[in-house]
Order: structure tokens, then C-alpha cells, then sequence
């Protein structure tokens, strides 16, 4: 299967990828037919210099996850393009409507991580996701992608990375998602229709991101936002300074885990892609244990109690396997169904290289 053409976008493009130095302007998106918009402006920076490898850097692909635009934002202010060898593309907002409007998706009810590899001819969103894999990927070697757990929930900070099948392709990913130098790292696997799916096919070395959630930042969670970032950027050799390791910054090795679903280890709690534990019932939410901590098979997570009746017991949530409890969800008003908690099972390293 080819790439997806070029020339059949209708997005405009201010940034000529041949120049060096910083340009900075605006993707015009055409006008929105459903939502009544008038054409988004999104806005993309190139900083070029010299021979190098080209790093996409991406944030806002859910409006409502922020550390990774943040972060995003901060390296188009304080990178020079003379500390550049190659060119970084940062597009710090994608979805910048939704970013706006706090919300996780666009106005228009769609998924910008589920638009890929896109279509140049669909709605305004596949029109981007189209950019993204006709125009964007083709010029990158590596591809950031910064992602937070959205307005209601939490996943332990760390980066991550959707395993691909070619070895050479999946070791790289594993090097460069270690230079984020964060306490976890874990594994997920997807539909297909995700941006990291199109980019690993085009050949990529790409890495994605969670940065907590919900809507405070926590300090130390945005150091590790832009640390790791410009740790990445240093490792890819697209940007000069010394990198740096947890073994040099004196911390313990990472922590690997695997989030991919196993069909049917979890039985009827698990939908979807990562091992997301769903609400049985609605209620109120409290969470017993901490992200980032070990839990036991059959170990209370956390408990919902019912709106209506104060004499009813409330339905513990527990873990169904031994491993991390990686996600929970923050906002204790739940309704059936929805994702509550992610757990992950503890990986060695070179069992995800040999194995994949
Ligand atoms: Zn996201």
C-alpha cells in the first residue's frame, strides 16, 4: 500500500519544508459544513537547519489533554533554529477548536485519533488526519505524538508506544520512548485508525505520550512534559545538548507494562483496545488505590456508591489480574459503561523486543 497522495489535499500550507530557519504560520482548514465553522486555522512552526533528521512534534490531538501543548508551545519559544541539526515541525494544537472548548474531541462529535490514515475528500477532520499522512509523515523520521488522559481521568505520567510488528522499527521506538526517562512505560496496541498506526506504517519512529490528566498539571508532571521532550529531541540528534538517562539522573530502572488487550483475561469488565476496566453500574466513584502502585488479582481498586440509596452496599471495583494499576478515572460522578480504571502487567524489556 502506497502513501496517501499529496497534491489531493485541500488544506493550505504556509510552510515551505525546503528553507531553513523558523517559519511560522497557520494549516487553513476550509469551512465545516456540519458544525457551521468557518475554517480552523492550526497553527504549525518549522525550525530548520543544516543536515539532520526531521521530528514531527504533535500535541492537542484531543483538545482537553494540555501538558503536551504546553510543552509543544515552549519549544517553538525557546529553540534556536542554530541548535538544530535537521528540522523539527511542531504543530502544538491540533485540534484547536476543541483545546478551546475543553473538549476531548471536535465540535462536530469526532475523534481526531480515530480519522487516520484519512481522506482528502471527507469531513474537515479526515481532511487533517489526510495532511498529517500525505504531507506530514512523508517528511518526518520520527514522530511525537503528547497525550494527557483528558479532563475526567489520570494515567500515571510516562511515554508509550503502540508495538509494531517490524523488530528494527519497534527496538528504535523502544530506545527513543525511553528518553523520556519517566517511571513507566507501556505497551498498547489499536484499531488502526489511530495517528501513531499510520505513521508506524509509514516506517517511523514514533512515540506518544500520557501526562496525567484531569485539569491540574502538577508541576513536576509538566517537567517531565518538556524534560523528556527535549531528552527525545537530543536523542534523535535533531537537537544539540548532552542527553541525559535515568541511570545518569541516579533513578531506578523504568517499569514496563503491558496494556494490550488479551482477549478474554478480564472477561466481561474489558472493551476496547487497552484493558480498561468498566463501570458496572453508575454511582459515585471513590478510588482506593493510587496510580503507579502494584495491585493484586481480585485487589479492591476503588468503590461506587449508589445516588439513590445511602443503604445500599457499594459495588467494589476490583483488579482483575496482578500488575499496575496505570489509569483511573478522576471525576467521581460515573455512568455504566464508561472506562474506569487501566491495569497493566509487568513486562521484561527484552521480552517485548524478542516478542514484540
Ligand atoms: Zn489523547
Amino acid at each position: 500500500m502506497g502513501n496517501p497522495e499529496a497534491g489531493t489535499s485541500r488544506i493550505h500550507n504556509p510552510i515551505d519544508f525546503g528553507k531553513t530557519g523558523r517559519q511560522a504560520g497557520h494549516l487553513q482548514l476550509p469551512p465545516d459544513p456540519t458544525t457551521g465553522s468557518a475554517g480552523e486555522r492550526v497553527p504549525i512552526v518549522c525550525i530548520a537547519n543544516g543536515s539532520g533528521p526531521t521530528v514531527l512534534v504533535s500535541a492537542g490531538n484531543h483538545g482537553d489533554e494540555y501538558a503536551g501543548q504546553l510543552a509543544a508551545l515552549r519549544l517553538i519559544r525557546d529553540i534556536e533554529p542554530a541548535q538544530v541539526s535537521g528540522r523539527i515541525i511542531v504543530v502544538p494544537i491540533i485540534s484547536t477548536e476543541a483545546s478551546r472548548a475543553n473538549t476531548r474531541l471536535w465540535p462536530s462529535g469526532a475523534n481526531f485519533n480515530r480519522s487516520f490514515p484519512g481522506n482528502p475528500d471527507g469531513p474537515v477532520i479526515e481532511q487533517l488526519a489526510h495532511f498529517f499522512s500525505a504531507v506530514l509523515f512523508p517528511e518526518a523520521d520520527v514522530v511525537i505524538d503528547m497525550h494527557s488522559s483528558g479532563r475526567d481521568g489520570w494515567i500515571e505520567p510516562c511515554s508509550h508506544m503502540c508495538v509494531p510488528k517490524d523488530p528494527v522499527q519497534r527496538k528504535a521506538m523502544l530506545e527513543a520512548m525511553e528518553m523520556w526517562n519517566s517511571d513507566f512505560h507501556f505497551f498498547y496496541t489499536s484499531a488502526g485508525n489511530y495517528l501513531p498506526n499510520e505513521a508506524e506504517r509509514q516506517g517511523k519512529i514514533v512515540v506518544t505520550t500520557e501526562f496525567g490528566g484531569g485539569t491540574r498539571i502538577p508541576v513536576a508532571v509538566q517537567a517531565l512534559a518538556w524534560n523528556g521532550l527535549v531528552n527525545v529531541l537530543r536523542h534523535v540528534g535533531v537537537l544539540e545538548g548532552e542527553v541525559v538517562t535515568r541511570a545518569s539522573l541516579g533513578l531506578p530502572p523504568p517499569i514496563f507494562v503491558d496494556c494490550r488487550y488479551d482477549n478474554g483475561s478480564v472477561g466481561e469488565a474489558v472493551s476496547g483496545l487497552m484493558d480498561f476496566i468498566k463501570a458496572p453500574v453508575a454511582g459515585l466513584l471513590e478510588v482506593l488505590v493510587e496510580t503507579g502502585t502494584p495491585v493484586a488479582e481480585g485487589q479492591p481498586i476503588g468503590r461506587i456508591w449508589s445516588h439513590l440509596d445511602p443503604t445500599r452496599q457499594p459495588v467494589d471495583i476490583t483488579s482483575p489480574f496482578e500488575g499496575y494499576l496505570m489509569g483511573m478515572k478522576t471525576l467521581p460522578v460515573v455512568e455504566q459503561g464508561q472506562s474506569l480504571a487501566l491495569i497493566g502487567r509487568q513486562v521484561d524489556r527484552s521480552d517485548v523486543l524478542a516478542k514484540g
